[in-house]
């Protein structure tokens, strides 16, 4: 068994338990649970006197009480995490058959070097022998990481390990003849700033720590990463941290006019262009234009109009679901065009107005597999109030516009 020597020491977040049942099955154990991923240590203390849990748990929980992302294949940020957790108890607490779920820590009084074998995740339990005097509680928390299977990450530079040639950072760099003399032990590049290079006081890092843990648990079992059903909804999540992306839509637009004594269709087209803020919020701006008959007076409206859609579920298609509907709602006002012409005797009477106008509607979008690279394709339909006012009083029109949207990616 290899054992680390030094005083780079370190370690964990945990909680006692002191009932024997649903312990893990090894000190150091990788599962899934969810979406998530749990990290648990378990951690038996031997010839250990009172205040040794509560010492070492409370020093565990002080560099381990943090949550880290579990990356997709496509190291993209999912809806994993990996959870840690630390267990410490007392050996003499545990039955003859608990003993091989926990790292075996020997407990020794005043200050020494406190040592810990490298474990391996969801591989046999190991052993380490800890002084209660260390010059940083921090010391524990590096300790169990080797417990977990990680090595230090700084050169050492002392005469015994240089006699039996460590290389823990395997740069291919060797410890210069200040280094020798003075016994350093300088931190591998990368890990100035992290609990296993040369100063245990700094923090456990997610992606060069508990990632690796879970890495080394995959060398075992290769089942811990962000899973696809897990990962799907990436792309939405990830649209706050990329550019904005911009669509066009065009479609057919129906109108059934509210007019007095009797309401009359119109019919036409419009275009639109949208701009993705968020994943669940865009801004548009719209330009119909319908025409229509009523009582020998034809309507030729145009209307413009600008706001926001909100997207309750996120505006993009989740991969490998063919069939779905992306519904939102949108909130847009502006103003409205109609030029009312009557026909008599052959000579056309033409009259314009402006109205205020606001366009509430619900809208369902369904994607299609795109043609073209880079572009998302979706039909749409959407129903809703295209309200025009005329001073004091107002239309309340229903409108309809059915089409195709473009999404550049
Ligand atoms: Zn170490």
């Amino acid at each position: 068994m290899k054992y680390i020597l030094l005083p780079c020491i370190s370690l964990f977040g945990f909680i006692a338990i002191t009932t024997a049942q649903n312990y893990e099955d090894q000190g150091t154990t990788v599962k899934k649970q969810g979406c998530d991923v749990m990290l648990i240590m378990q951690i038996a203390l031997d010839r250990d006197s009172i205040g040794d849990v509560a010492m070492i748990q409370n020093a565990l929980n002080s560099c381990f009480a943090l949550t880290c992302d579990l990356p997709c294949a496509d190291r993209k940020t999912g809806r994993c995490k990996i959870i840690t957790k630390v267990v410490v108890v007392k050996w003499s607490s545990l039955s003859y058959k608990d003993q091989p779920k926990f790292h075996h820590v020997w407990m020794y009084s005043g200050a020494g070097i406190s040592r810990a074998g490298v474990g391996t995740p969801n591989g046999k339990s190991t052993v380490g022998y800890w002084y209660r005097k260390e010059y940083s509680p921090k010391v524990y928390c590096h300790e169990t990481m080797h417990l977990a299977g990680l090595l230090d990450h700084y050169r050492d530079c002392r005469a015994v390990s240089l006699a039996d040639h460590v290389d823990n950072c395997k740069d291919g760099d060797t410890c210069t003849t200040a280094q020798k003399e003075s016994g350093a032990c300088p931190a591998c590049k990368d890990y100035e700033q992290d609990i296993m290079g040369n100063d245990v006081r700094k923090p456990v890092d997610c992606n060069r720590d508990i990632v690796e843990i879970i890495r080394l648990a995959n060398a075992v079992n290769p089942v811990f990463y962000c899973s696809d059903s897990c990962c799907e909804d990436t792309h939405s999540i990830d649209v706050k941290k990329t550019k904005p992306k911009i669509n066009f839509t065009v479609g057919l637009r129906y109108t059934i006019e509210d007019s007095k004594p009797s309401s009359f269709p119109t019919t036409g087209a419009a275009i639109g262009i949208g701009l993705t803020i968020h994943k669940n919020f865009a801004l548009n701006a719209n330009y119909g234009f319908t025409e229509g008959t009523n009582s020998g007076v034809k309507y030729n409206k145009s209307t413009i109009v600008a706001g926001g859609s909100w997207f309750p579920f996120g505006m993009f298609t989740q991969e490998n679901k063919p069939f779905q509907i992306l519904p939102f709602i949108a909130a847009m006002m502006g103003s409205t065009s109609i030029k009312s012409t009557v026909t008599v005797s052959g000579n056309n009477y033409s009259s314009s107005a402006s109205a205020f106008t606001y366009h509430i509607y619900a809208q369902g979008d369904a994607p299609f597999k795109s043609p073209v690279k880079k572009v998302k394709t979706a039909a749409f339909i959407n129903a809703g109030i295209l309200h025009t006012s005329f001073g004091s009083s107002g239309q309340n029109n229903i409108n309809f516009d059915a089409g195709f949207k473009i999404t550049l990616q």
